[in-house]
């Protein structure tokens, strides 16, 4: 496995494994790897004769207000976890080598971009789109792993990649999640111990709303105010959003016709958490 920094040395890499006619995957991350990190890298190695791991916390994506500083970092542990993983390439690149001074590009997918999280977090989804475009052209992959934990990125990635004709396979993976349903997160090590046990009602919570739904609700506001009252109960948590949405749009329904996303976000303590399942209603 090799350690790349810069976006020339990336892009003549996979030029090379292009010209021996290889099939390149990418799985972008931030870094702080766990379990759920190495389930993409498994996946994008079945899909791939190479695979390139890319780690970069990217300041475009984090508000004035968020972690960006604190953002867990473990380089060392992170190259020895891909290592044994089969990884080929990490792909690190320092800010200065994707953001020179006078870099002034975005990429904002519109719409997608609005709800759910574009709206608790402005510019975050540009920052992600911009980035991921980058890493994109950077390593120019045939094939790239996302994640579902994080749905309405990876759908507003899908659909970057059909608006600019990126022509990438897109593949989104599910969620890993901790033995009592706590999806897996870098965020989680922020967790107190009370809180961490807190969490698992998040996941408790979405699924008993997908249990509504399979059972005949089709009305989202009598199914998020129990799905409220229940992680109110449990945790002294805030509440950001608690959606059921389009599945390709993100928007909001007002009745459940069919299959459907229900989202979350909450903060427990100084933690956001965010948290989805899908939903089908009955024929
Ligand atoms: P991050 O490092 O948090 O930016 O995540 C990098 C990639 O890993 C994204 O595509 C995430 O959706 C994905 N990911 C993060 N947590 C999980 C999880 N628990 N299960 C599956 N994929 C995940």
């Amino acid at each position: 496995m090799i350690v790349i920094r810069t976006v020339a040395e990336m892009q003549s890499w996979t030029d090379a494994a292009r010209r021996k006619g290889q099939r390149i995957a990418l799985v972008p991350t931030m870094g702080y790897l766990h379990e759920g990190h190495l389930a993409l890298v498994r996946i994008a190695r079945t899909k791939a004769d190479v695979t390139v791991v890319s780690i970069f916390v990217n300041p475009l994506q984090f508000g004035p207000a968020e972690d960006l500083a604190a953002y867990p970092r473990d380089a060392v542990r992170d190259e020895s976890l891909l290592r044994r993983e089969g990884a080929d390439v990490v792909f690190h690149p320092e800010v200065a080598e994707m953001y020179p001074p006078d870099f002034t590009t975005n990429v904002q997918v519109e719409r997608l971009s609005d709800g759910l999280c574009g709206r608790s977090r402005p510019g975050h989804f540009r920052g992600v789109t911009t980035v991921v475009a980058k890493l994109f052209n950077a390593v120019r992959p045939h094939v790239a792993v996302f994640g579902g934990k994080d749905a309405q990125q990876a759908g507003i990635i899908q659909r970057m990649n059909r608006d600019l004709d990126f022509g990438i396979d897109i593949i989104i993976a599910p969620t890993v999640r901790e033995s009592d349903g706590l999806a897996l997160s870098s965020r989680n090590t922020y967790l107190s111990q009370l809180e961490r046990r807190q969490a698992p009602v998040l996941y408790r919570a979405l699924q008993y709303g997908a249990r509504l739904i399979e059972l005949g609700e089709r009305n989202p506001q009598m199914i998020i105010p129990a799905l409220s009252d229940m992680i109110m109960r449990e945790t002294s948590g805030r509440i950001d959003y608690i959606s059921i949405v389009d599945t390709e749009t993100f928007a909001d329904v007002t009745r459940v016709k069919s299959e459907v996303l229900i989202a979350l976000a909450v903060s427990l303590g100084k933690t956001r958490l965010i948290d989805n399942i899908l939903a089908q209603p009955p024929l």
